[in-house]
């Protein structure tokens, strides 16, 4: 093919036929083009864009440009749930076992975390024995067995995401918003699913920052989504402000088991409860959104998805007594060290950015795929807008490798609260539901 006669056609903004687009992903995964013209057709996309049908005809042949996972028919729906990432963001730990729990089946393939916002993959490999990756047939067949896993992308599945992702990341073309719908939604559709739910965030520790742009990219993967057969929906939620009281690797797992046991943070407990209720009503499982929470928060609340949970550790390879010996620690870190209120009043900030690039520095995070991390440190407890705290209560606690590591984290954590006379007006986590492009 002669690519680079499309690159001068998108640059200068002709459009590509539907062949053109699913020939050169053909060709740039078999390792017929080069990076650098590939880099140069990202920065022409970037810039002139790409139109829905478009963006329709890429994400497929990326999704198809690798082993796509076919199950068994089954009257269990399969669904699943992708976020664009935050700091303390563990829903999808207690989510799948409840899914899987209310009769659907749950091919839950994620992402390690990049920057500051973690990836379930990292969290899931900070329990002992944990295994994240798992052939396809194996996939499937605990899929069909016990109703859901947690695993990584296979070698095989979507490769050509995994080349483009690391070319975007290297030529500065991955904020574009056909871009990015491509590169989630080729990974989700080649899961088959039936449903898809989507938590789009925005705010100051967000993927989007802003929330006008969240709600055009939750617009553009909704739309694709259901263009191509797979009922999709997004939640546009708030990621000024971490979810829960605990971020970091290991600290997140356990938050997931005690949103399992009921015991977890209000805001973790309702964003899974909504995940779940809107996927009721996406499979026609539940008549109304009202009955489909319901349904949810009673299966939450008997305590199966925490029986179910353990199960799923069990089939990925878990050392039960390990995992368990390391929940009952109050903390798996070398040191642990508090931040304490100068001052009485409301907490009116607990700037998620900042907790995260603290945690990312104590090792918790990394700067390039290839990164090392430190899966026992991150910080917990906490205080989260209009909680009230007396002087010398803790706004959170550090959990760190070593000692020095910590007074740099609390001297920078300071500037992550902000306490005052008044509450805080409320800000609710949800903030609005995409089910169509409209
Ligand atoms: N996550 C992805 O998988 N792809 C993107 O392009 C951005 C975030």
């Amino acid at each position: 093919m002669n690519f680079l006669s499309l690159i001068e056609a998108k640059r200068e903004g002709r459009p590509l036929a539907p062949e053109q687009i699913q020939e050169f992903i053909r060709e740039f995964t078999a390792g017929n083009i080069p990076d650098y013209q590939m880099a140069a057709m990202l920065m022409a996309i970037h810039f002139r864009g790409l139109d829905a049908s478009d963006t329709t005809v890429l994400t497929l042949a990326m999704r198809d440009s690798g082993e796509v996972l076919k199950f068994h028919k089954d009257p269990r729906p399969l669904v699943d749930k992708h976020s664009t990432g935050g700091i303390g963001d563990k829903v999808s730990l207690p989510l799948a076992p409840l899914l899987a729990c209310l009769g659907f089946r749950v091919p839950m393939i994620s992402g390690r975390g990049l920057g500051i916002t973690g990836g379930t993959l990292d969290k899931l490999d900070s329990i002992p024995g944990f295994q994240t990756q798992m052939p396809v047939e194996k996939i499937i067949a605990q899929v069909q067995k016990i109703g859901c896993v947690m695993c990584g992308q296979t070698d095989t599945m979507v490769p050509a995401d995994k080349k483009l992702y690391a070319l975007r990341d290297a030529s500065g073309t991955v904020p574009s918003i056909p871009l990015i719908t491509a590169s989630i939604l080729s990974k989700k559709l080649a899961e088959s699913l039936d449903a898809l739910i989507l938590d789009v965030k925005f705010g100051c520790a967000a993927f989007m920052q802003s929330e006008p742009e969240a709600r055009k990219l939750a617009q553009a993967m909704v739309a694709l989504g259901n263009a191509c057969g797979t009922n999709t929906r997004a939640i546009l939620t708030d990621m000024n402000t971490p979810l829960g009281h605990a971020a970091g690797n290991w600290l997140e797992v356990k938050e997931s088991v005690d949103c399992l046991e009921n015991q977890g943070p209000a805001d973790l407990r309702d964003l899974v409860l909504e995940c779940a209720a809107h996927l009721l009503e996406q499979t026609n499982k539940s008549e109304t959104l009202f009955t489909a929470r319901k349904l949810a928060e009673n299966c939450l609340n008997s305590g199966e998805p925490r029986r179910k949970w353990h199960e799923m550790l069990v089939a990925q390879g878990a050392d039960m007594n390990a995992f368990n010996r390391k929940l009952s620690l109050e903390s798996s870190a070398a040191v642990v060290v508090e931040l304490k209120s100068e001052e009485s009043g409301y907490v009116v900030k607990c700037d998620a950015r900042i907790i995260g690039e603290v945690i990312r520095d104590l090792g918790g995070g990394r700067l390039s795929q290839a990164a090392a991390i430190n899966y026992d440190v991150g910080i917990d407890q906490i205080a989260k807008p209009g909680g009230r705290v007396e002087k010398s209560d803790v706004l959170c606690r550090v959990h760190a490798g070593s000692q020095p590591e910590t007074t740099t984290a609390i001297a920078r954590l300071k500037s992550a609260f902000g306490i005052s006379a008044r509450p805080p007006a409320e800000i609710p986590l949800i903030a609005e539901i995409i089910s169509s492009a409209t």
